[in-house]
């Protein structure tokens, strides 16, 4: 039962993408377990996002919270700037460099997303810096990324809803087309579609001038852009352009991270490394907030061997945090003790088999996924892969429709966007598609009703 009211949230709480408009349905959530998350009516739902792509090992583990009582009774916080440490801060990293990229063996603990990306840009200028090229200041990302909304990280971010109300942008800050089998638009066909999409760093990176360019920053599966999927040959070759013109390549692993896409890390399905990666979310699985990058060997040499007066003069008071870290190592001890890596590459490959079916479906213009992380895309015209008008609200109104149906997740640009606790039951993963496949012909009557003209 809420013991207060939605009136006393109105008058005092400000909410991430805040508009009253967006409030007036507001679910109060008071309990999860496992995959399902309960509202204060008592209602039960299938957590079909993990929260917000986050709690990887499911809701409720007991053992999170007691490694985050132990910690705290212990020693809550004490400050990891450089002549200061803590024992779960140093297990942590020596934990990570065993799981993450093999040349990846040094980490910076920061407390979410956003601050990962910023801590990568800044290492990134800070290398060029060191070795005597202070023009390499510039980042290049994708349309359709996601990589949080500080300022920089907005800037990086390549969903143009996010800016308007908020610009100018950081200088600094382009982007290319994203690897989207299902729209990119494939004219060089003397290659294939994945090798066209990188060569387009390459043509990027050209224009700007390699000698002013950092790195390149990607999602190895682009998240809140709708589940973007690029094609086996695109990071090998995107790797390629990166070494040929000297520009890092940032791995934003903050959702594909801790076993979403079926391998830990998500560039580990093609076999290359970033030169630094970058993690949130799924670290904890959003019991407590921590996030943070990693860099290759080959940075951190750099960032050892400068002048004290030229030191990374970089810090939050968060990092390192002794109990984000106990709880941190908890989440490892499950994801690792329950094989939920594994479990995510075998229930995410049942997950898109099933979804496929709905490829029939009339309105469903593309199903895709790695993992247990997937997306349905809605279109108007299958033919011509057009969206419906942004004004018909087919993302709101898919929302609403799987919640009222009792699955909750989110809806972009009319992708369904699929990401549950890698845990999940083959049950719910077949409850969730049912409700997919009833809700996405549901929608589309009613709304093809708003949209016809009035006789
Ligand atoms: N990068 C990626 C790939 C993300 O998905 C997100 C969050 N959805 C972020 C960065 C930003 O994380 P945060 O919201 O913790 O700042």
């Amino acid at each position: 039962m809420l013991t207060t009211s939605l009136a006393t949230d109105q008058a005092h709480l400000m909410h991430p993408l805040h508009h009253p408009s967006a409030h007036a349905g507001t679910r109060v959530w008071v309990k999860g377990e496992g995959a399902r998350i309960t509202d204060a009516t008592g209602r039960h739902y299938i957590d079909g996002l993990s929260g917000l792509w986050n709690v990887n090992i499911g809701h409720g583990r007991r053992e999170l919270a007691d490694a985050a009582q132990k910690q705290m009774s212990t020693l809550a916080f004490h400050s990891a700037y450089a002549g200061g440490t803590n024992e779960q801060a140093i297990r942590l990293a020596e934990r990570l460099s065993g799981l993450a990229y093999p040349s990846i063996n040094t980490f910076f603990f920061t407390s979410g997303g956003a601050e990962s990306s910023e801590s990568s840009f800044k290492t990134a200028r800070f290398y060029w810096k060191a070795l005597g090229q202070p023009d390499k200041i510039k980042v290049i990302s994708r349309h359709r990324a996601y990589h949080g909304l500080t300022l920089a990280a907005m800037s990086a971010t390549g969903l143009p809803a996010f800016w308007p109300m908020f610009e100018p942008r950081t200088p600094g800050f382009s982007h290319i087309e994203a690897p989207d089998p299902y729209r990119f638009a494939h004219t060089d066909t003397s290659v294939s579609l994945g090798v066209a999409a990188a060569n387009k760093l390459e043509e990027a990176i050209l224009k700007e001038g390699a000698d002013t360019v950092a790195a390149f920053i990607a999602e190895p599966v682009q998240g809140a852009g709708g589940v973007i999927v690029p094609p086996a040959d695109y990071f090998p070759r995107i790797r390629q352009i990166c070494d040929q013109y000297d520009v890092l390549l940032i791995a934003d692993d903050v959702i594909t991270g801790f076993g979403r896409t079926g391998t830990w890390f998500g560039l580990q399905h093609y076999g290359i490394e970033p030169d630094i990666m970058q993690f949130a979310k799924g670290i904890t699985s959003g019991y407590v907030p921590l996030g943070g990058i990693g860099v290759s060997d080959r940075i951190r040499e750099v960032i050892n061997g400068v002048g004290p007066g030229q030191r990374w003069m970089h810090a939050f008071t968060y990092s390192g945090h002794p109990t984000c870290c106990a709880v941190a190592l908890a989440n490892l001890d499950i994801i690792e003790g329950e094989g939920l890596v594994a479990r995510a590459a075998t229930s995410g490959a049942r997950l898109l088999r099933t979804l496929r079916e709905l490829e029939s479906l009339d309105g469903v213009g593309h199903v895709r996924g790695q993992g247990l992380m997937a997306a349905v895309e809605v279109v108007a015209d299958k033919a011509t892969r057009q969206l419906h008008a942004p004004a018909l609200g087919v993302s709101q109104k898919l929302m609403d429709g799987m919640l009222e149906r009792g699955l909750y997740t989110r809806a972009v640009m009319d992708c369904i966007c699929i990401a549950p606790p890698l845990m999940i039951s083959d049950a719910d993963l077949d409850r969730m598609v049912g409700i997919i496949a009833e809700t996405i012909p549901a929608v589309l009557a009613t709304v093809r009703q708003t949209a016809a003209p009035a006789r």
